[in-house]
């Protein structure tokens, strides 16, 4: 049968907060039973928008990962609490029963995404429900989905086998797949979130000021000299090599430019690092 999955494009969120305004519009002060207890007017974010700086300055970039509960196939939250009261749908979707769960606050220390929120005045546990009260209306979005505007949201109803296809074609991947829950929510360039990069920049000098390097070669190696990927510097000089793993060490830079000689320095990566501005000596 087929199953609900949300598919966020981290490059595309900008932190509007619109996808969390809809989601308080629809569940705070709105009782759904059966899926969920009214959301209180503070304090919880079914949606949470989680933003990374990268880098230092000047090449630096911001992402944003959106968060919800990621209706996990293998989910801790049921695990703790039971099927009783946490109940994993036929069509991919978890909910917490609004009832069963009164009380009961492990299964909140129980999500490892935290995703799960406690009401103190109503003493339950809440957390997206992927709007199913909607859904099972006959509604194909989300309210969140509904109201990016950036096209970052996307919920898709699909057979196993096409989630699958789909998942290899646009190189999708779960967030923090080590916790090994099966999530239903998939993230397109979530490298922009979890992963690092090297950036710098290329310079000469021209009768006696120093311009930028505009359309060096650059080239990226691995601790034993070997190609890993290159590149050309812009109109400003710059380079980016990106999506590489944080704390993974040794790498050399090579530059070179026509009429320049080739020049190579080490970087040794942690996270996110500016090369600098890397000067090149005519021949
Ligand atoms: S993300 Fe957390 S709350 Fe959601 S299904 Fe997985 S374990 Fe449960
Ligand atoms: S509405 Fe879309 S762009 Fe705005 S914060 Fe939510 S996911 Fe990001």
């Amino acid at each position: 049968m087929k199953k609900w999955y949300l598919v966020i494009d981290v490059e595309k969120c900008e932190n509007c907060n619109n996808c969390v305004l809809a989601c308080k519009d629809e569940h705070v002060n709105n009782d759904w039973p059966g899926y969920c207890a009214p959301q209180p007017d503070h304090g919880q974010k079914w949606m949470n928008i989680q933003g990374i700086e990268r880098g230092r300055f000047p090449n630096i970039d911001v992402a944003y990962l959106p968060a919800p509960c990621m209706h996990c196939d293998n989910a801790p939250c049921l695990k703790a609490a039971g099927a009783e009261v946490v109940h994993k749908r036929p069509d991919g979707i978890v909910i917490i029963d609004p009832v069963k769960a009164k009380g009961k606050k492990k299964i909140v220390e129980a999500c490892p995404y935290g995703a799960i929120w406690w009401n103190e005045k109503l003493e339950l546990p809440q957390k997206c429900t992927l709007c199913a009260h909607l859904l099972d209306q006959g509604w194909t979005k989300t309210r969140c989905v509904q109201s990016c505007p950036t096209g970052a949201l996307n919920i898709l109803h699909l057979e196993e086998s096409e989630m699958q296809h789909a998942i290899s074609k646009e190189h999708l991947e779960t967030y923090l797949p080590e916790r090994q829950t099966q999530p239903h929510v998939f993230y397109k360039n979530l490298y922009r979130f979890t992963r690092c990069f090297i950036a710098g920049s290329a310079a000469i000098t021209l009768k006696g000021k120093t311009e930028c390097a505009e359309n060096a070669k650059v080239s990226l190696l691995d601790s034993s000299g070997k190609a890993m990927a290159e590149t050309d510097t812009d109109n400003y000089g710059d380079f980016k090599f990106d999506n590489l793993p944080e704390n993974s060490g040794q790498y050399q830079i090579r530059l070179s430019l026509q009429g320049y000689q080739t020049r190579t320095v080490n970087v040794t990566l942690g996270k996110s690092i500016n090369a600098g501005t890397i000067s090149l000596t005519e021949n």
